[in-house]
Parts: structure tokens; C-alpha cells; sequence
């Protein structure tokens, strides 16, 4: 079994079932997500029985790294992972710094943050037309484990040079909504206290618009932040690039925003990426503003990436700035991203497992 997939409980369980005593479950925990350990061999504290045992019945690392690629600039990089099945996941760090920070990034590294950027699913369901993940299908869901295991995988190897993931956002292949239950379990796992101590609100959760779940999440009362993925202002125009739309419209999904908002008092981002002449216009600025002010929200607007399946091209860097300007005197706050990772097919909405070129 994976060693990821336990949750305190279950491993205190299958502990006891080995007839270990309970600090054990505490070393063990310790070991995994505090020092970061890889292997049964590294947990010295423990018997040689015990490791045994774990070496006999645990999986430490659930995927087969088939290849890696680093940005050009040298700050985004891209792991290509194999599932036991054969299914193909990615996983992207991005090193961020203030300007300042990014050329003597290997002396400063502490001071910058490292953003992860995770799968949820093999493929997806949703089908979004400018999406290459959309455009591959769904292959299955990762159980929480898989999703916590590519985590671990960069904590283990930042480690080596000294530095910590400090944001988790669920934006690499899949719609975590799709897959709640493993999602949020692997939020929980992560958040524990005595384990990764990894902060509620450094995890971001970036979401299709699937209605129930926005509600659940927002019972839930998680701290974790929550974009939403709107990218058009009418239903007609969004209808035409994102099928969902079909099932939850856009006042659907406003609506059970508000309900968020209301309920957690955290700011909702939008997620726009900007397509040259389909949902760029001061007009479609206008639309949207429309719809959203007053609500306690930003968008964050990206010029698209490119992939294979989809003609749009991207919005250039003046007319997305048109483009803020006039959502902001309308009264609804915008920022526009820089684009990373792009040559190596690792920016927002790239990722497609087996293109690897
Ligand atoms: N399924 C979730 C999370 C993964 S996609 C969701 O859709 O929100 C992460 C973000 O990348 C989403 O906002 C998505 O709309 C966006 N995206 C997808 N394809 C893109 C592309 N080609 N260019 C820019 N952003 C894209
Ligand atoms: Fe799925 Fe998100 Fe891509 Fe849409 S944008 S197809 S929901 S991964």
C-alpha cells in the first residue's frame, strides 16, 4: 500500500494490527512529512524489524519519474510522473522571487516562495476546449496519497538545497471538485499540526464552477483559498469554450460564490485567461464587472497558453492591460500574471501527460 494514502488513524490502526507499540505511529508520522524521509532504511529510530516490515508493505514513492524539464530561465520546472497503471501525471514548481531575489536566486533562496502546482486527477472530465488537459479526457481520479505524494516528492528535493514549498495550488492536470473527498483529504493530511504543518490558506483550490461543491466547501469552513475558472461573461460565450456551463450557468456559479463569501468572509479570484477577440474586449470588461461588484473578489487575468487542440491565441500585453484598466474603474480589482513556464509546456492549462517534446 501506499504509505501516503493513511491518514493518523488508519496507520494507527494497521499499527496496532502489527502488534507495534503506539509512539511508534508518532515516530513514524515524524519521519514521513517532519524530516522527509524517502525510505523505510532513513528511520533509524525505529526497530530493524519494523523497518522491515515497512519495507515489505509499504510503496514510499508511487510513480516512476519519466522524465523532467526546466524553464529557460531556469525557474519553473516540470517532473512527468508514471502511475503504478501506466497513467501519466505532471507536477510544476515555480520559483518566484521579487525582482530583486531573481538573479541571485541561489544565494537568496530562502527568501522566495516556491509554489507547487498539483494534479488531482489523471486527465480530466470537464472539457474545456483551450485546455490540454480538457483535450486528453479523463483517465481517473488520484486517491489522496498520489495527490500528497508529488508534494512530498519536491519537499524531499528542495530539501537538498535548503529550501520549502511554500504554496500548494491545485492547477496541474484535473478538476479537484470532481475529486473532492481525495482532495480535501490530502489538504487535511498536509495541514496536520504534527506532521507537514503545511498552513490552510497557502493551499489554493482552483475550480471549473461545480456548484454542490462550492456550497460543500464553503460549510466545510476550510481556510484554503478558492479560485474559480470563469473566462467569459455571458453564458452563451462561456457555453462555447467550457461544457460545464451547460450543467452550472453563470449566475449558478456567481450565486454559489456569494454563498462562500457570505459564509467565510474570504476573498473568491476569477480566473479569466484572456483569448484574443473572444473574451477581451472592454466590453466583455464591462460584462463581467457588471456581474461582479460589490462581491468581495479579484480576478486574475493570464494570457492564454497555447495548446495543440485549441486555434485562440493569446491576448497581447497592451490589450490585457486595457483590459484591467477597465474592469478596475468599474470597481472589481484585476491583476494580469506573467505567463511562466510556457517554453517547457508547464504554464496554466499545459499540462497533458504524455507531450512531452
Ligand atoms: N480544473 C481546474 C484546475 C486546473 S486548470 C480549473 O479549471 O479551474 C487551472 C487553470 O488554468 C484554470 O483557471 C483553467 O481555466 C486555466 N487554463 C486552462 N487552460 C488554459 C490555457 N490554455 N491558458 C491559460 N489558462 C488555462
Ligand atoms: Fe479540466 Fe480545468 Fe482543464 Fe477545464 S481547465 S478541462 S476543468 S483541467
Amino acid at each position: 500500500m501506499l504509505i501516503y494514502d493513511l491518514d493518523l488513524p488508519a496507520l494507527t490502526e494497521l499499527l496496532k494490527s502489527w502488534d507495534e507499540p503506539v509512539y511508534r505511529v508518532k515516530q513514524i508520522w515524524q519521519g514521513l512529512y517532519q524530516h522527509l524521509y524517502d525510505s523505510p532504511e532513513q528511520f533509524t529510530n525505529l526497530s530493524k524489524s519494523l523497518r522491515e516490515r515497512m519495507t515489505s508493505e509499504f510503496i514510499f514513492s508511487p510513480f516512476k519519474v519519466r522524465t523532467y524539464l526546466d524553464s529557460s530561465d531556469g525557474f519553473t520546472r516540470k517532473t512527468l510522473f508514471e502511475l503504478p497503471d501506466g497513467n501519466l501525471i505532471e507536477a510544476v514548481l515555480m520559483r518566484y522571487g521579487d525582482p530583486a531575489d531573481d538573479h541571485t536566486l541561489n544565494v537568496k533562496r530562502s527568501t522566495s516562495r516556491r509554489t507547487l502546482c498539483i494534479s488531482t486527477q489523471a486527465g480530466c472530465a470537464m472539457g474545456c476546449v483551450f485546455c490540454a488537459t480538457g483535450q486528453m479526457g479523463f483517465k481517473r481520479n488520484l486517491s489522496s496519497g498520489e495527490i500528497v505524494a508529488q508534494i512530498m516528492y519536491y519537499a524531499q528535493m528542495l530539501k537538498k538545497t535548503d529550501e520549502v514549498v511554500s504554496n500548494i495550488v491545485f492547477m496541474g492536470m484535473g478538476e479537484p471538485f470532481h475529486n473532492y473527498g481525495n482532495v480535501m483529504a490530502a489538504i487535511d493530511r498536509l495541514n496536520d499540526p504534527n506532521g507537514f504543518k503545511f498552513g490552510a490558506r497557502r493551499f489554493t483550490i482552483s475550480t471549473v464552477g461545480l456548484v454542490p461543491q462550492i456550497r460543500r466547501f464553503a460549510d466545510e469552513g476550510r481556510q484554503v483559498n478558492l479560485a474559480i475558472s470563469l473566462h467569459a461573461a455571458t453564458n452563451e460565450e462561456r457555453l462555447a469554450i467550457m461544457p460545464v456551463n451547460k450543467k452550472y450557468n453563470i449566475e449558478e456559479v456567481i450565486e454559489a460564490c456569494r454563498y462562500y463569501i457570505e459564509k467565510t468572509h474570504r476573498r473568491v479570484t476569477f480566473e479569466w485567461a484572456l483569448i484574443s477577440g473572444v473574451n477581451d474586449s472592454p466590453e466583455v470588461a464591462r460584462q463581467l464587472a457588471a456581474r461582479l461588484k460589490g462581491m468581495l473578489v479579484h480576478v486574475n487575468a493570464i494570457p492564454l497558453n497555447p495548446t495543440k487542440g485549441y486555434s485562440g491565441a493569446a491576448t497581447d500585453r497592451q490589450w490585457a492591460a486595457v483590459f484591467k484598466e477597465t474592469l478596475e474603474q468599474a470597481g472589481v480589482g484585476c491583476t494580469i500574471r506573467m505567463r511562466r513556464g510556457v517554453d517547457i509546456q508547464a504554464g496554466c492549462g499545459q499540462l497533458a501527460g504524455s507531450v512531452f517534446v
